[in-house]
């Protein structure tokens, strides 16, 4: 069985063999205490209605994550996150049924164990939780977060969430293709972690390297710019090509197959392991005839 919510971080090399069951539960209960706003969503709610929801009650803190695709029930999937903020931050607790008990399950945000494009539900409970209700607790003291590209322009003092909220669309519309015209599942690679170390030699070698420091001293490396810098920027293998303007989105320019984008990735990470060192994680669920696969 295949869940499936919006389907927009699933790669089908082939047609899946088991039974899809589309979450399309609907429903947000609103709460509050002195200082937290608690909303519970459920799992076939669309985020970006969410994000829209929530600031139209005054309810601040989603909107940088404005835009992404998909519903609410697969964001603690992999954590989502953009423009500095991720999901976990907001995160109160996720009820799922468990596959293997038929049991509903409430896990706090500390259960979940959430870290970059990750979580429990990717690891421990892979493909043995449905999630049902997410219930986000959002401060009623809203801090805005402007650490990330043309955000870092806004003053702190004055700027509202809402303007934060049409600065975050309007950058992804005009950065990021729409899937519905040009096929895509967004960032196809994950930035790959590596240690302090690491992040120097290869700065020694490549001084222009971006790459975020992490709080546990680590680095993140801006996938995208390997994938530029080994020239695969605009390559194309048949119908399957790297973005003319976003290196780390791959896109189907009319007919590839699953199959041929999943051949492009891995002509991706082996010529990017071959200039870096560095080897490069996909981001969407690559999904064979019997299930996920490794590509
Ligand atoms: C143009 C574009 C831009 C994107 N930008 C971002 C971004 O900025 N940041 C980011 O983090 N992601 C981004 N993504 C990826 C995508 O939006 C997220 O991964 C999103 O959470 C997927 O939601 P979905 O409902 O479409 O999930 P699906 O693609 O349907 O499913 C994704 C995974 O979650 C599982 N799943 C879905 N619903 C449930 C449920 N209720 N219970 C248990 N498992 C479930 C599925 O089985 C699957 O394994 C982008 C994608 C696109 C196409």
């Amino acid at each position: 069985m295949l869940i499936l919510g919006g389907g927009s971080n699933l790669v089908f090399t082939t047609d899946y063999r088991g039974t899809v069951v589309n979450i399309a539960t609907k429903g947000i209960t609103m709460a509050m205490d002195t200082d937290y706003y608690y909303v519970s969503v459920q799992a076939g709610e669309n985020w970006h209605d969410l994000v829209e929801f929530c600031l139209a009650n005054q309810i601040n803190g989603l909107e940088n994550m404005a835009l992404i695709p998909g519903t609410v029930g697969a964001a603690p999937i992999q954590n989502i996150g953009a423009y500095g903020v991720e999901f976990n931050r907001f995160c109160h607790a996720i009820e799922f049924l468990r596959l293997d008990s038929n049991d509903l399950q409430v896990f706090s945000n500390e259960q979940c164990h959430f870290s970059y494009r990750e979580s429990i539900f990717k690891q421990e409970l892979k493909n043995l939780a449905v999630v049902t209700e997410v219930t986000l607790k959002l401060p009623k003291q809203w801090q805005p977060v402007l650490d990330y590209g043309p955000l870092q322009n806004m003053d702190p003092q004055t700027v509202t969430a809402k303007q934060i909220f049409d600065c975050v669309c309007q950058v992804r519309q005009s950065k990021l293709p729409d899937p519905k015209v040009l096929g895509n599942v967004g960032s196809f690679f994950k930035n790959p972690i590596v240690t302090c170390n690491e992040f120097i030699e290869l700065r020694v070698e490549f001084p222009t390297i971006v790459a975020y420091e992490q709080v546990d001293g680590q680095y993140k490396l801006a996938a995208g710019w390997l994938i530029e810098q080994a020239g695969l920027k605009g390559f194309r293998l048949g119908d399957a090509a790297v973005h003319q303007n976003q290196a780390l989105v791959l896109v189907n320019m009319g007919s590839a197959t699953g199959e041929e984008v999943c051949q492009l990735a891995r002509h991706i990470i082996d010529v990017v392991f071959n200039k870096f060192a560095v080897t490069l994680q996909p981001e969407p669920r690559i999904i064979g005839p019997d299930g996920e696969i490794k590509i």
